[in-house]
C-alpha cells in the first residue's frame, strides 16, 4: 500500500502559517513526496482561533477547485491540535500523541510560530520584550525542533521559518564572528549568545555589547544560528533527515501591520519548497525567494 504521509505546521490558525497548510495541500499530489493518504496538523496555541482557521481551509475555493481533500475526493486531511511553543507541556503533550499517533514517524515539521512585539520601527524595546520574544521565538522553537526532530522518519524534512531581520549584518564583528562560531559547533554555544544578550540588555548595554536594540532580529539570528547547529547533529545520525532555516520574504499578515510586499500564499513558497520538493539533499541552509543565500 501507498505509504501515508504526515505533517505538522506551527502557528498555523492564520499568517504565513495557515497559507503553509494550504499550499502543502495544494503541492503534495505534484510533489516528489506524493505517496498515499496526507494528513497536516494545523497547530495553534488557541483553541478557538485553530478551529476558525480549520473551517476557512474547509471552504477555501482553492483547495475545493484543485479537489485534494478528504471531503472533495482527494487524499488530503487537515487536523487542529492545540500547540503553544512557549509552553514546555504543551510541546511535550504534542509530541507523545504524535508518538502514539503515528509511531512509523512524521515526514514534515514546520516551525513557522513567531511574535514580534517591537515592530518594524524597533518601538517598545525593553528587557521583558526581550525575554518575551526570546521565550518564543528562540527557546520555544529550539525546543520544538528538540522534540519533534526525532519524530521525522528517514528523509524527513524540518523547515524553521526565521527571518532576514536575523542576517548578521547588525552586530560587531566580534559578535557575528562569535555567531559564525557557535552555529559551527552547537546549540550551547548559540543559546550562551542569546543569554549574553539577555545581560547585556538588563544593563542597558547591549550596543556596548555590539547587539542592536532589536529583540526580534537577535530572536531570529539565533533561530537561523541553532537550525544550523541542529542540522551538523542530524547529518551524522545519517537518516537523510534535512533541515534549513528561511525567511518567507515581507509579507503582509498581521505580524507586518499593513506592511509587506507578499501575499501569504507567496511567503509560504520557500517553506513549502524545503518540506515538500527537491533541494538536492541541501541540509543547514538559509533560503530566501527559493534560493539558498548567506545568512
Ligand atoms: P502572524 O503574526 O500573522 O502569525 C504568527 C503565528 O504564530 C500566529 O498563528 C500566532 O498565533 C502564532 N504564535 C505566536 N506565538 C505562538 C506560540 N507561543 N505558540 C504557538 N503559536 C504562536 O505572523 P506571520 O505569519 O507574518 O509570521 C509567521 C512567521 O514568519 C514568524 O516566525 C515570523 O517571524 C516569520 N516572518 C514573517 C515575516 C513577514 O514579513 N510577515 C518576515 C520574516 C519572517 P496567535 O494567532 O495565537 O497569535
Amino acid at each position: 500500500a501507498a505509504q501515508s504521509r504526515v505533517a505538522a505546521v506551527t502557528g498555523a490558525n492564520k499568517g504565513i502559517g495557515l497559507a503553509i497548510v494550504r499550499q502543502l495541500a495544494l503541492q503534495y499530489p505534484k510533489s516528489p513526496l506524493k505517496s498515499g493518504p496526507f494528513l497536516i496538523y494545523l497547530t495553534a496555541r488557541s483553541e478557538e482561533r485553530g478551529a476558525e482557521a480549520i473551517k476557512t481551509l474547509e471552504s477555501d475555493q482553492q483547495l475545493k477547485d484543485a479537489k485534494v481533500l478528504v471531503q472533495d475526493g482527494g487524499n488530503t486531511t487537515i487536523k487542529f491540535y492545540a500547540l503553544d511553543i512557549s509552553q514546555t507541556k504543551s510541546i511535550q503533550d504534542f509530541s507523545a500523541f504524535l508518538k502514539k499517533e503515528h509511531p512509523d514517524g512524521l515526514d514534515i515539521v514546520i516551525n513557522n510560530a513567531g511574535i514580534m512585539f517591537d515592530g518594524i520601527a524597533m518601538q517598545g524595546f525593553d528587557a521583558n520584550v526581550v525575554k518575551e520574544t526570546l521565550q518564543t521565538n528562540y527557546y520555544g522553537t529550539l525546543e520544538a525542533t528538540r522534540d519533534l526532530l526525532p519524530l521525522l522518519r528517514e528523509g524527513g524534512r524540518m523547515v524553521n521559518v526565521s527571518s532576514m531581520a536575523g542576517k548578521l549584518n547588525k552586530y560587531s564583528d566580534e559578535i557575528r564572528n562569535a555567531f559564525i562560531q557557535a552555529a559551527k559547533t552547537d546549540v550551547p554555544a548559540v543559546t550562551a549568545l542569546m543569554e549574553k544578550f539577555k545581560a547585556a540588555v538588563a544593563e542597558g548595554k547591549e550596543k556596548q555589547a555590539g547587539f542592536p536594540s532589536a529583540a526580534y532580529a537577535v530572536s531570529k539570528a539565533g533561530e537561523t544560528a541553532f537550525t544550523k547547529a541542529i542540522a551538523m547533529e542530524e547529518a551524522k545520525r545519517d537518516r537523510g533527515v534535512l533541515v534549513n532555516a528561511c525567511c518567507p520574504g515581507y509579507v503582509k499578515t498581521d505580524m507586518t501591520k499593513g506592511g509587506g510586499a507578499k501575499t501569504p500564499d507567496e511567503g509560504a513558497q520557500t517553506p513549502v519548497m524545503l518540506a515538500l520538493h527537491d533541494i538536492d539533499g541541501k541540509t543547514g541552509g538559509f533560503w530566501q525567494s527559493e534560493r539558498e543565500i548567506e545568512w
